[in-house]
């Protein structure tokens, strides 16, 4: 039995999206190797995972050479949250391409099918609504985003010159923001931030006016999607946007987080980050003809599961009484 299953790697496999890969792939009988040096990840999403045997976790910086033998790998190491990215810019900036470099050349020698988890921000602050993906962007090279963002786009040219110089089989996925349990509570991100204030009865941080737009997809909804973008044919490379095209100002999201957690906090403004992009929905009209995929998770079921895990990572009470043990 043990001689059919498929030897997936997962870099990154320690943080909020890995972690749910790697769940997702041993539950098809895959033997996962979580490849993660715990930058943003914690060992506490994986833990549950620790007792079976087909799940292996090794701690390592994709920045050096590694040399393992898998089938197939998924490239998702990099911090994710711009508190994150830019807290140590020039180690964003390896991770994505001295990282895919590394991945892209192990794949090539064990002959590995290859993932790679790329993100609007390569569409910078975009011009052009809802981004489609050959739109090619419109990112401040010099500014405090660009170690992730053109990180990420020379991440997918290095995807690309593999391909096209080794044949290698590569699928790419502009993700789009995504939100769920297994978050960070000090992560960053907005759904967190909003989450995790509310919850603590803090003030709730909006940068700007909050007119800026963004898109929520569900954790569950976006694995689902990296799946089946890995089970097509080697003619398809992406890239492919996934993500829910939902979109909503930040301050509407502000206002529907306090009212589902029933919470008394008040909301404040700071000022808007450097580059921080006015609006953001992806058209997702390829992942629906290529993969028959879209989101079944609507925004306010998404919230109230993870406005559940928060309150019981927070240990405090949750209002919403969704009543599902925090994942
Ligand atoms: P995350 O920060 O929770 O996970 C990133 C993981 O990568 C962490 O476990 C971290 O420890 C690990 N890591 C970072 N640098 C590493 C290195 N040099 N070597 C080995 N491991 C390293 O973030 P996430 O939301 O799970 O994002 C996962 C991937 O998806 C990232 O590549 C991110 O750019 C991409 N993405 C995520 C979103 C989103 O909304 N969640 C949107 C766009 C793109
Ligand atoms: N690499 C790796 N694991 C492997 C094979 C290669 O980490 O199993 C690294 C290797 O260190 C190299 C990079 O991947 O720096 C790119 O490899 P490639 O063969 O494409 O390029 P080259 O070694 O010719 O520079
Ligand atoms: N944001 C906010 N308050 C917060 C965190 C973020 O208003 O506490 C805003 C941020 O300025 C951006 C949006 O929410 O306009 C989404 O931010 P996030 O960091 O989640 O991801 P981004 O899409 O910017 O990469």
């Amino acid at each position: 039995m043990s001689l059919t299953r498929k030897r997936v790697m997962v870099t990154g496999g320690a943080g909020f999206l890995g972690s749910h890969l790697c769940e997702r792939l041993l539950a098809q009988g895959n033997d996962v190797l979580c490849v993660d040096n715990y930058f943003t990840g914690r060992r506490d999403n994986i833990a549950h995972m620790l007792p079976d045997p087909h799940f292996e976790v090794m701690r390592h910086d994709i920045c050096f050479p590694l040399y393992v033998e898998v089938d197939e790998i998924y490239n998702l190491a990099c911090p994710a949250s711009p508190v994150h990215y830019q807290h140590d810019p020039v180690q964003t900036t390896k991770t994505s391409l001295i990282g895919a470099i590394n991945v892209l050349g192990l794949a090539k020698r064990v002959g590995a099918k290859v993932f790679q988890a790329s993100t609007s921000e390569v569409y910078g602050d975009p011009t052009v609504h809802p981004q489609t993906e050959d739109y090619r962007g419109n990112v401040n090279p010099l500014g405090p985003r660009a170690c992730y963002d053109e990180g990420k786009r020379c991440a997918e040219t290095l995807f690309f010159d593999y391909r096209r110089q080794h044949r290698l089989p590569i699928k790419v996925v502009r993700i789009f923001n995504t939100y769920g349990p297994r978050m960070h509570p000090d992560d960053g991100r907005v759904v967190s931030n909003f989450i995790v204030q509310a919850l603590r009865g803090d003030d709730i941080t909006i940068y700007g006016d909050g007119s800026q737009t963004r898109a929520f997809c569900f954790v569950d909804d976006l694995i689902e999607g990296f799946i089946r973008m890995m089970a097509t044919g080697a003619e398809v490379t992406g890239p492919v946007n996934l993500g829910n095209p939902h979109e909503i100002p930040v301050r509407e999201l502000a206002e529907r987080v306090v009212a589902l957690v029933g919470s008394p906090s008040k909301i404040v403004y700071r000022p808007l980050p450097q580059d921080d992009p006015m609006q953001r929905c992806p058209d997702i009209g390829l992942a629906q003809r290529l993969l028959g995929w879209g989101p079944t998770v609507e925004l306010e079921q998404g919230l109230l599961r993870t406005i559940d895990y928060f309150a019981n990572l927070l240990g405090v009470p949750a209002k919403s009484g969704v009543g599902t043990a925090g994942r």
